[in-house]
């Protein structure tokens, strides 16, 4: 099947709605393999997805496969809380988090797609003078960076969000910060847009298909065995979040991650009660409200690393009553669905977008509790490096060489949950 040119126009949607959806395009070709790529991607997440795309379209590379075993974003791209925001530290971080901030910005018009970015601001709260210090401080680190970032007094915490009980708990209220430009998106259409788009300029998405073993020869890339058979590349990028080191395991390269389940819940749908996005990592607890109606409330890691894609009840237990303390009025609300995904986690809380010293072998990985908000910066850069075999300036910094020279980018203060 050739790939057709799919628009979302006012037009089409009423001509579309006329004749009962029926005649939509298929967002992207079922291709079986092809014996040679010149990349492929193991991982059919917004990060793959975004890489494959950007591959394509600022690098010119037409003969790309994104392999994925399951479904495209069925990882953690469809299993997030959505939160996007770029406060982040250090210098290096916050100009990675707000390049790709600023791709969201235009993201739907770019993939005339709606990916329902939301600006409706973000707030970290603060629970005790050590939170006050370290939240200021970040303020003003991202002021200098010309990121948009302000302290909200308690007052004006209550007044954004009244229903906070901000006093009569065990870790009170006393300030927040707040990012304006910051809020959600909709987890699907991030993937689904860049799905749509790189298939059109003839990537090859193929799901289904688990990448079995990277295979080497003398250093360099051969191509990856999978349940599809063996399939030969020039370059091969790795995006598989959680089992990113299981398939580096397969190059004989061990990466300095750990694999933790992460968890999230929502509730029934019910009317516009809260209109930005609050997060604390001190009671590990984060909510905003969808579209739909739902509270979309974040929880913590299990302490221990596994692969199940569910997590421990008493991380559950913990957020449901930090929630419930926080906002008493959720207190008779009923739990919809919860459910986890397996986050890797760098030990200074910051990815890893990087060459690797398998020539032709890349990563990006280590996005632990946090990747969404980087999904197009992300893939951006790291399209430049596999298309240049050389990193962005923007992900110089983020390369694996760092855990040999120890010039680590700690991030676990402005990380969502702490771990
Ligand atoms: C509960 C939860 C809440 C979160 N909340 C937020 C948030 O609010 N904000 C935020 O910024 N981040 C959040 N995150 C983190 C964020 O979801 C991730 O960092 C990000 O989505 C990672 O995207 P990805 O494309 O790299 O990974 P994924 O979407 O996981 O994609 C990787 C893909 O690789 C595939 N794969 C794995 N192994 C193989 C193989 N051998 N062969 C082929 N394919 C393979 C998987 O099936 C998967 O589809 C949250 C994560 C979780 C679990």
């Amino acid at each position: 099947m050739q790939s057709v040119k799919r628009k979302y126009s006012i037009f089409s949607m009423a001509k579309n709605a006329f004749n009962g959806h029926k005649d939509w395009p298929k967002m992207w070709r079922s291709p079986e393999p092809r014996e040679f790529y010149d990349a492929i991607i193991i991982g059919g997440g917004g990060h793959g997805l975004g890489t494959a795309y950007y591959l394509a379209k600022e690098h010119g590379l037409k003969n790309i496969a994104v392999i994925e075993k399951g479904w495209l974003g069925g990882g953690n791209t469809g299993r997030n809380t959505t939160i996007i925001r770029s406060n982040y530290l250090w210098d290096d971080s916050a100009h990675l988090y707000e390049h790709s901030l600023k791709l969201w910005e235009n993201l739907s018009s770019d993939l005339n797609y709606n990916v329902m970015f939301s600006q409706r601001g973000v707030m970290n709260l603060a629970h005790n003078e050590h939170d006050i210090k370290e939240i200021k401080r970040r303020i003003s680190a991202n002021n200098l960076n010309g990121i948009d970032s302000l302290w909200l007094s308690k007052e004006e915490i209550q007044k954004k969000v009244p229903i906070m009980n901000t006093d009569n708990l065990r870790y009170p209220v006393l300030g927040a910060s707040y990012q304006p430009r910051g809020g959600t998106a909709r987890h699907d259409a991030i993937a689904w847009g860049f799905a749509m788009r790189a298939d059109e300029m003839g990537v090859d998405i193929i799901q289904n298909c688990e990448a079995l073993q990277i295979k080497t020869k003398n250093g360099k890339i051969e191509g990856v065995e999978t349940s599809k058979g063996f399939i030969r590349a020039n370059k091969v990028g790795v995006v598989a979040s959680g089992h990113s080191s299981v398939l580096a395991e397969t190059a004989g390269i061990r990466l300095p991650l750990q694999s933790k389940p992460l968890q999230a819940l929502v509730s029934e749908p019910i009317k516009p009660i809260i209109d930005t996005v609050v997060m604390s990592s001190a009671v590990h607890a984060y909510v905003s409200q969808s579209d739909k109606g739902e509270l979309v409330i974040g929880a913590g890691t299990d302490s221990y690393n596994s692969f199940t894609q569910r997590g421990g009840f008493d991380i559950i237990e913990e957020t449901i009553r930090a929630m419930v303390e926080l906002y008493p009025v959720f207190g008779k609300m009923k739990m919809l669905r919860q459910w986890g995904g397996i986050v890797d986690i760098c030990p200074d809380a910051s990815p890893i977008i990087s060459k690797s010293d398998i020539e032709g072998l890349f990563f990006n990985c280590g996005w632990g509790t946090g990747g969404f908000k980087a999904t197009p910066g992300s893939a951006n850069v790291f399209a430049h490096t596999i298309a240049k075999n050389e990193p962005h300036q923007i992900n110089a910094a983020f390369s694996l060489e760092r855990f040999v020279s120890g010039k680590l980018v700690d991030e676990h203060g402005a990380a969502a949950v702490a771990h």
